[in-house]
């Protein structure tokens, strides 16, 4: 968890932490994939990154996967952190259920 001040000096910076985790849609327990700890600006743009990921979709995507299904959930990462993530932390949500992810 990082408590940097924001780059742009246009408000506070939040930290957000939000755990990636997949229930194959209530199928399974939930488990963790990845964390996702990143930065909201005072502009409101995201950084970071989550600490564990496939890149073999290329950088520009993030693929996940699930050791407990077969899910191999994969998204464009700016989709990814820009609509999913900024989604999840504007919810105040703790958890983004990829299972439930239009990927
Ligand atoms: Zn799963």
């Amino acid at each position: 968890m990082t408590s940097a001040p924001g780059r742009h000096g246009h408000g506070p910076a939040t930290a957000w932490s939000v755990a990636i985790v997949c229930t194959d849609r209530g199928q399974h327990k939930v488990t963790r994939l990845a964390h996702y700890d990143h930065l909201v600006d005072g502009t409101g743009s995201i950084s970071g990154k989550p600490d564990s990921f496939d890149v073999n979709g290329g950088w520009h995507s993030y693929t996940f996967h699930c050791p407990r299904c077969t899910r191999r959930p994969a998204c464009n990462r700016h989709t990814f952190i820009d609509t999913y993530v900024r989604r999840a932390s504007e919810a105040g949500a703790a958890h983004l259920d990829v299972s439930y992810l239009p990927f």
